[in-house]
């Protein structure tokens, strides 16, 4: 793309996790059967006066919040009119000019500092499924609380916009706002692209895909999308402001609606919903009630000396960073707890073995085990033997460690007649120990060690093999 600057902006828009649903009572569940959780309000009948759901505004305020907005002292629903199958009402309730956030900011993890514009509250429509006899509609999703974000157009690059929006999707989670289950539609996202010379000030027509609901297509799609614009500037071409579609197979951008067409959305306030004070009391409390941010979770970890990989790893999730807490106010070590969890821990976790949310053994048992290791008391490998039970079956590593007969041999009998059988093996390496060769007793100790599963301290091992050889 050499000679053009990419210029991209994102409206991420979000489920909220509320019982109910935006303006009615009606369950807020993803999964039901087809139009089982509707009623007169949220399919827009005659009559039917909505009501706000405080816990939707709340989490509105909240996110707004963690990105750092001003919080409106009062703010205002709006009628969007337009026709669509999956609109039962003919509009979304949603907000024009009095969002509930403005102003904020995200810093991008690898990229750079991106603006938000608005933090807004809205309603969700229903779902056109496709079927072979035509398409049909569920409205179960219909008045489902959704939070748009608007960023200004301030990510330079697809890998960016991606960053950004995995980054609001984290912020949504540590909030504990939304599910934001990708395979489910909690999260979706529209993008706008332009390009314009380097250097340049003005903005290019941009155009938008709409309604993306994975990283990875987004991050396609516009690269896709900038490769081609590029190339209708290079052969003196114009590019027209319109909405394209991803085609994911194809790999292409095709065009859905161009500007001509574009839709007068006819906004007016919402006549059933009055304006509403945000009490400025209610919003330190929210305020005061923020989990710490993805943010500062990694920059906390980042401080303590961990690799950039175990930052990015553990403090992915909330729930990751909560394990990794808790074992190290066990005491343990933090370099060794970061290994644990992002070496067999991690891995547990994508085999499906281990869940760090609910965990089947306590964080404080991962660093007993840390310690255990620290102490002599266990060797690497059978911590690993331990740490896979604990993940199996739960229980303290003390009696795992009973349980799988790795416990450290303390008779010291019984260690002389391991190390006895090794020498007496190893001639070879008694007569190199002999001659002086310091390795060998490297050797010896190691095959005490692999005889006795680790059970041994090693330094007892090497004591024992000076006396047996005589040294
Ligand atoms: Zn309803
Ligand atoms: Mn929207």
């Amino acid at each position: 793309m050499s000679g053009f600057e990419t210029v991209i902006g994102l409206e991420v828009h979000i489920e909220l996790q509320t019982e109910s649903k935006m303006f009615c009572s009606c369950p807020n569940r993803f999964g039901d059967p087809a139009n089982t959780n509707i009623c007169p309000v949220c399919l827009g009948l005659p009559g039917a006066l909505p009501r706000p759901n405080a816990a939707g505004i709340d989490a509105a305020i909240r996110m707004a919040l963690a990105l750092g907005c001003q919080v409106a002292k009062r703010s205002k629903f709006d009628r969007k009119n337009y026709f669509y199958p999956d609109l039962p009402k003919g509009y979304q309730i949603s907000q024009l000019d009095e969002p509930i956030g403005a102003d904020g900011r995200v810093e991008v993890p690898g990229g750079g500092t991106v603006r938000v514009l608005r933090v807004q509250l809205e309603e969700d429509a229903g779902k056109l499924q496709h079927e072979s006899h035509g398409a049909v509609v569920d409205f179960n999703r219909a008045g489902v609380p959704l939070l748009e974000i608007v960023s200004a157009p301030d990510l330079r690059s697809p890998q960016e916009a991606r960053a950004y929006w995995e980054e609001i999707r984290r912020i949504a989670l540590a909030l504990g706002i939304s599910d934001a289950r990708m395979e489910e539609g909690s999260v979706r996202a529209d993008a706008n692209i332009s390009l314009r010379p380097v250097g340049a000030e003005e903005l290019n027509p941009r155009v938008e895909i709409k309604n993306m609901n994975s990283f990875r297509f987004l991050e396609r799609a516009l690269a896709y999308e900038a490769e081609r614009q590029a190339e209708v500037y290079r052969q003196g071409g114009r590019v027209d402001q319109e909405t394209r579609g991803w085609d994911d197979p194809r790999g292409v951008t095709f065009s859905q609606r161009s500007k001509e067409e574009a839709e007068d959305y006819r906004y007016f306030p919402e006549p059933d919903l009055l304006p509403f004070a945000i009490d400025p009391s209610h919003v330190a409390e929210l305020r005061q009630s923020l989990p710490e941010l993805p943010g500062d979770r990694r920059q906390r970890l980042a401080r303590l000396g961990l690799a950039e990989e175990q930052v990015r790893l553990i403090a992915e999730s909330s729930a990751r960073t909560a394990y990794f807490d808790g074992a190290m106010a066990a005491g343990a070590d933090v370099d060794s707890v970061a290994k644990w969890i992002c070496g067999d821990l991690a891995r547990y976790e994508n085999d499906g073995r281990f869940d760090f949310a609910h965990p089947a053994f306590p964080a404080a048992e991962l660093g007993a085990l840390v310690q255990s290791v620290a102490q002599g008391e266990l060797t690497g490998p059978a911590a690993k033997k331990v740490l896979s039970l604990l993940a199996e079956r739960g229980g303290t590593v003390a009696d795992a460690v009973r349980q799988l007969g790795l416990g450290r041999i303390d008779d010291l009998d019984a260690v002389r007649a391991e190390v006895r059988a090794v020498l007496s093996l190893e001639q070879k390496a008694v007569a190199d120990l002999r001659a002086g060769k310091k390795q060998a007793m490297g050797f010896l100790v190691g095959q005490v060690m692999r005889r006795t599963r680790g059970r041994v301290a090693p330094d007892v091992a090497s004591r024992l093999i000076v006396e047996e050889v005589g040294e």
